[in-house]
């Protein structure tokens, strides 16, 4: 898949009539590392860290951590690297950390709740971090958090562990940009707050599309159920985007919808200029947009972002290739 797109790899992701897309990767281990070059990709946004602790028979200790995020980092030279601290529990178990069952574990006792109930995991995961990026400038992002007073409890925790290097003179990154995952509809209705506290915003489609329908996103039984493309689902990420674009603050999208041509090309036309994706899905995002006059599209989008049918995925196929994207 990649050798189709090799050729392309260098070139601008702009659609025909000017407009930059910012396309980032997704990744969480060290093999991921090398797509960064393989694909021509602006960055890392979204490193999934929970990933080495899945792999990891016992709690990766600050230094075994270090190692993979400085890796991460070198990897992407003066790309940015946004890494998101742990997300366990739901549906990543960690062999280290037993839990009770949950009946709803997608809902349950995981990602940043773990974290504020267990706050020594992520003191050391924000060590391991502030360590591997010193001198340089470390994102750092937030998973599930439903409410801004959730992010001001991880914003003391990241403090005092900035503290704690001032106090022993350690080196330390030049600036630490703060970010969270919006992926908990509720913090939707927060998002004036927040975005004053926060340095920029990802929407993480995968488990916000999961609350936003209350559609169980591993069950089969309702994997056609609702559609990415309903109007209700564009309507909403079209008024965090604008939300965020007024306040000035960076928004990314880092679901797997992103991913997608299709779907890419209905979110550039809401507005979202950032997109982190796995990078199979590089060439054949980078390649629609690369072929799109968004002018159209933004004024077909408008239209059929109010309309009451189920999905408009048929109408923006048509556009598509009535328009030869
Ligand atoms: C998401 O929920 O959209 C996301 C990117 O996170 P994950 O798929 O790791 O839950
Ligand atoms: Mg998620």
């Amino acid at each position: 898949l990649l050798a189709e797109y090799a050729a392309e790899r260098d070139l601008p992701a702009t659609t025909l009539d000017g407009e930059n897309v910012t396309l980032l990767m997704n990744a969480g281990l060290l093999v991921d590392l090398p797509s960064l070059d393989e694909t021509g990709a602006e960055g890392i946004g979204l490193f999934r860290t929970e990933f080495q602790f899945m792999v990891s028979p016992a709690l990766p200790r600050v230094d075994e951590q270090t190692k993979i995020y400085s890796a991460a980092i070198e990897a992407a030279g003066d790309r940015p690297v946004v890494f998101r601290t742990l997300d366990i529990g739901g549906d990543k178990p960690v062999p280290f950390l037993p839990r009770e069952p949950e009946e709803n574990p997608a809902m349950g006792w995981r990602a940043i709740r773990i974290a504020l109930d267990r706050p020594a995991l992520l003191r050391y995961q924000l060590r391991a971090l502030l360590y591997s990026a010193a001198g340089k400038t470390l994102h750092v992002m937030f998973p599930m958090i439903a409410e801004v007073a959730e992010l001001r409890r991880c914003k003391k925790i990241l403090q005092k562990e900035i503290d704690r290097l001032d106090r022993l003179g350690k080196d330390k990154p030049v600036a630490v940009k703060v970010g969270v995952m919006l992926e908990v509809p509720s913090l939707s209705w927060q998002l004036d707050i927040l975005l004053r506290e926060i340095d920029f915003l990802s929407i993480g489609t995968n488990d916000l599309m999961q609350f936003f329908f209350a559609c169980d996103r591993s069950n089969p039984k309702l994997a056609d159920r609702y559609d990415l493309m309903a109007p209700p689902v564009l309507a909403f990420l079209h008024s965090v985007v604008r939300a965020c674009h007024q306040a000035g603050v960076p928004v990314t999208l880092c679901g797997e919808m992103g991913g997608r041509p299709l779907e890419a090309m209905a979110l550039i036309a809401l507005g979202l200029r950032r997109l982190s994706i796995s990078p199979s899905a590089m060439g054949p995002v980078k390649r629609m947009i690369r072929s799109v006059d968004l002018k159209n599209l933004r004024q077909f989008m408008m239209e059929n972002i109010t309309s009451p049918e189920h999905s408009i995925r048929d109408s923006l196929l048509l556009f598509a290739r009535d328009h030869n994207i």
